[in-house]
Parts: C-alpha cells; sequence; structure tokens
C-alpha cells in the first residue's frame, strides 16, 4: 500500500516537506534527531553522525520486527543516489542495501553505465524490512521519511533514480503507473528524479529489459549534463 493523498492533502504535504528540508538545511534539530549540521565536518562526518543518531530508531513497529537498521551506502557526496523500497531479507540480515539478487543486477546496471557502487549513493525509502517484504505503510513512510531528508541535505545529489513502482509512487505522491512515471524527469525536493524498473522486476521479467536500459542510458545523460553544468 501507498500513500495516495487527495489533492489538498498532497500540497499540505508538500509544504510540511519543504519546511523539514529548509530545517535540516540549516542546521535546526526540529525533534526528528536529525543532524545539527556542521559546515566545518566533512560530508563523511555528517554521514556518520546520522547513522549513530538514527540507527537504533524506534518511530514505526519495524523496529520490532527488524534484523539490521539498514542505512543505505556509498559516496557520501555522490550526486547520483539510488532509491529502493525497502530491505529485503538479505538487506535485513546483512544491515547493507541491495546485496540479494536484485542488488546483485543494480551493480550490473550501474556497471553497464560505466559506475560503480562506491561512487553512487544506494539507499530505500524505509530502512528497515517490513515482516514478508509487505509495501510500506503510509506510516512508515512518514516516520522514515525524514531519514531520508536528512541523507539527501547532506548528499546534495545532483539527480535521484527512484528503482520501481512503489519508491516512485511513494517519492513523487502519486499513483500513476510506472509505465508513465518512468522515461522523462521529475522533482523530487527539488531534485531531478528518474524513475525505471525495480531490478527484482527485471529478474521476473526479461521483456522490462529494453526498457531499463533506454532508462540507465537517460540516466547516464542527464548525469553528465548536469555534472557539465
Ligand atoms: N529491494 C529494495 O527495494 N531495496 C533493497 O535494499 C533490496 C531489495
Amino acid at each position: 500500500m501507498i500513500p495516495s493523498p487527495n489533492e489538498e492533502n498532497k500540497e499540505l504535504l508538500g509544504l510540511a516537506r519543504r519546511y523539514l528540508r529548509q530545517q535540516i538545511e540549516m542546521g535546526f534539530d526540529h525533534g526528528y534527531g536529525l543532524p545539527l549540521r556542521n559546515p566545518a565536518e566533512s560530508a563523511e562526518q555528517q554521514m556518520e553522525k546520522l547513522y549513530q543518531q538514527i540507527k537504533n530508531c524506534t518511530k514505526c513497529p519495524l523496529a520490532r520486527t527488524r534484523t539490521k537498521f539498514v542505512f543505505g551506502e556509498g559516496h557520501p557526496q555522490a550526486d547520483l543516489v539510488f532509491i529502493g523500497e525497502a530491505p529485503g531479507r538479505q538487506e535485513d540480515l546483512k544491515g547493507r542495501p541491495f546485496v540479494g539478487p536484485a542488488g546483485q543486477l543494480l551493480t550490473k546496471m550501474l556497471a553497464a553505465i560505466d559506475l560503480k557502487r562506491s561512487e553512487v549513493f544506494i539507499g530505500n525509502i524505509l530502512k528497515c524490512r517490513p515482516p514478508r517484504n509487505r509495501d510500506p505503510l503510509p506510516d512508515e513512510v512518514c516516520c522514515c521519511e525524514p531519514h531520508l531528508l536528512a541523507q539527501l541535505s547532506i548528499l546534495q545529489p545532483a539527480i535521484i533514480c527512484a528503482l520501481g513502482r512503489i519508491a516512485a509512487q511513494t517519492l513523487l505522491r502519486t499513483k500513476s503507473p510506472l509505465g508513465r512515471l518512468r522515461g522523462r524527469i521529475h522533482l523530487y525536493e527539488d531534485i531531478p528524479l528518474l524513475a525505471t524498473y525495480h531490478p527484482a522486476a527485471l529478474l521476473r521479467n526479461q521483456n522490462l529489459k529494453r526498457g531499463a536500459w533506454e532508462d540507465l542510458q537517460l540516466l547516464r545523460r542527464e548525469l553528465d549534463r548536469l555534472r557539465a553544468t
């Protein structure tokens, strides 16, 4: 299940998220246990501080069922950030994102556009595994999204790639099918966002491969263009 706000709520949510982001940008800890950003600290130090602050999060019931908190990993100043839905079984056991079969395919997808995992950042909307990999619940997204916003405020990426329908619909606050969302650039908190198929879907359905390759090439082109500006 994904949040499905009506138009009025959508506007309010957008305002709330912008406020939250401004607060983080200005360095305020507004009760979410988010970092007091210190420009004197490196992005790596800020990321480590954020990790220490949120790794024992108990804001939602997933804290009781998780094995490990999956913070995300990669370059602390990555200009490209991949965001999946939530940790699966392997990720929950290891405490690392995208390390199961879908993760192995993601690593290959990155290599196909000449990127390494270490130069991008890979994370999820939820930091804890939902039981039996069910879809994230709206309350869980509400509790966890500030963590993602705090990560993005440190990373300051040029572009985000949402992996799969749930990540794309949740971040873009829409119910549009992934087929309508992919292939063009959206904005998430003023950051360009491209949506593509989840690698797990690509493992299940070979017919999606061609579209995924087109998305990856678009992502690479946009990244190069944004790097040059
Ligand atoms: N699927 C996701 O969406 N995220 C992971 O980290 C692993 C599988």
